[in-house]
C-alpha cells in the first residue's frame, strides 16, 4: 500500500471509533508500564519492542496485568500480509506487590521485561539513545497522546465531559460539541556561531548533567514568528544580540516535560559582546572553538549513555559532552563540526 493510502487509512481510523475498535485484536502494540518504555535489551541498537495483541495479552496476563483501548493510542499503520494493521501504544500501571511480598516491584518489572523480550527504560533516555528517527517520533507521539488524553477530561469552554476518540487524536465535548486536538508547543533551538563560523556559543542548563553543553532553546510566545522567538530567547538566555538568523531544515517532536516541536536555527553573533546568562535557566554560556566542540562530539559518540560524566564542581562547568545522538541539538552540533552549517549570506 502506498503512502497516500496509508495516510488516508490513518485519517479514517483516527475518527471512526468502531472501525478502529474492530482492528484492535489484529493490531501490534508497544508498551509502557508505570511510564517506562519497553525497549530491546542488550541489542546493539535501542528500539521499542512490538508485540501482537494476542501475545501481549497472554504475557501480561501471566503477571495479572491487562490492557484495553482505553489506555491505548493509535501510533501508525503497519504493512500486514494483504492490508494494513494499526500500531498502538498502550500505557498501563503495575500494582505494588503486597507488603509481605518477598520480591520488590522493581524485580517484578525486571522479570516482566525479560518475559516480554526487553527491559523498561526511562522515556528521556530512550529518546536520547534511539538511533532511528521514526522510533523517536513514534515514542514522542505515544508519550504525548497518553499524557494529553489523561489531561483533557473536561471541556475548557463549558466544563462538560469530553468524549475521547479511540485513537486519542481528538476529543469532543458531549454538550457543546467543540472538538479539541492534542496540544503541543513550538520551540526554537539555535546554534550560535561567530562571523568566521569557527566558534560556537554553547550553554549549560541549570540542573543538567555535568559537563554537557548544548544550543539555546526556548518556547515560542503567542504572536511570534520562529525567527523572532529564536532572537528573543538568545537575548533572554545569554544577553547578546545576533546579526542574522536562518532556519535549518531540521525539526524534532519532543515529549518532555510536555509535548513540543523543536525547530532548528543557526544565528551569527559577534564574540566581543559580553555574555550575561539568565541565572534561572543557565549555569554558564561560553564560546568554544570548532576543535573543542569536535572533541566533545567524539567523547559523546564514544560514551553514548554519558556514563563518565565529570563529578567535580569545576569540571562540571567545562565542555566534555554534547547531548546524545537522539537529540536534535546533537545533530545540529555534529553538522556544524563537519562544516555543513554556516550562516553567511543569510538575512534576518
Ligand atoms: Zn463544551
Amino acid at each position: 500500500m502506498g503512502f497516500v493510502e496509508k495516510v488516508r487509512l490513518l485519517d479514517y481510523w483516527k475518527v471512526q471509533d468502531s472501525a478502529l475498535q474492530s482492528e484492535f485484536p489484529r493490531s501490534r502494540l508497544v508498551l509502557m508500564v508505570d511510564r517506562r518504555l519497553l525497549v530491546t535489551k542488550d541489542a546493539p541498537e535501542v528500539r521499542m519492542v512490538e508485540h501482537s495483541y494476542g501475545d501481549l495479552k497472554q504475557l501480561l496476563g501471566e503477571y495479572g496485568l491487562q490492557f484495553d483501548l482505553s489506555n491505548s493510542c493509535l501510533l501508525d499503520a503497519l504493512e500486514a500480509e494483504t492490508d494494513m494493521i494499526p500500531l498502538f501504544g498502550t500505557s498501563i500501571e503495575a500494582a505494588d506487590p503486597p507488603e509481605d511480598s518477598p520480591i520488590s516491584k522493581k524485580e517484578v518489572l525486571r522479570q516482566l521485561g525479560n518475559s516480554l523480550g526487553g527491559s523498561f527504560t526511562d522515556i528521556r533516555m530512550a529518546m536520547l539513545t534511539m538511533k532511528e528517527e521514526r522510533q523517536r517520533n513514534l515514542l514522542a507521539k505515544f508519550q504525548s497522546l497518553t499524557k494529553w488524553a489523561a489531561t483533557y477530561r473536561r471541556c475548557p469552554k463549558c466544563a462538560a465531559a469530553l468524549k475521547m476518540r479511540t485513537s486519542k487524536s481528538g476529543a469532543e465535548c458531549v454538550t457543546c460539541q467543540r472538538v479539541y486536538y492534542p496540544t503541543f508547543s513550538p520551540v526554537s533551538i539555535t546554534l550560535i556561531t561567530d562571523p568566521t563560523n569557527e566558534h560556537a556559543l554553547l550553554v549549560r542548563h541549570r540542573g543538567s548533567a555535568g559537563g554537557v553543553f548544548t544550543a539555546v532553546a526556548g518556547f515560542a510566545h503567542t504572536g511570534e514568528s520562529m525567527t523572532e522567538c529564536a532572537r528573543r530567547e538568545i537575548a533572554e538566555e545569554v544577553g547578546i544580540e545576533v546579526d542574522s538568523i536562518r532556519s535549518l531544515d531540521m525539526s524534532q517532536p519532543w515529549p518532555m516535560p510536555d509535548s513540543s516541536l523543536m525547530i532548528a536555527h543557526v544565528a551569527v553573533a559577534n564574540m566581543d559582546q559580553k555574555i550575561s546568562v539568565c541565572p534561572d535557566e543557565l549555569e554558564t554560556a561560553q564560546w568554544f572553538s570548532r576543535h573543542q566542540v569536535r572533541q566533545a562530539l567524539e567523547t559523546t559518540l564514544s560514551d553514548p549513555f554519558l556514563k563518565n560524566l565529570p563529578r567535580t564542581l569545576d569540571d562540571r562547568q567545562t565542555l566534555h559532552y554534547i547531548p546524545p545522538a537522539g537529540a536534535i541539538a546533537h545533530q545540529m552540533i555534529r553538522q556544524w563540526v563537519d562544516g555543513k552549517i554556516n550562516c553567511h549570506n543569510s538575512r534576518m
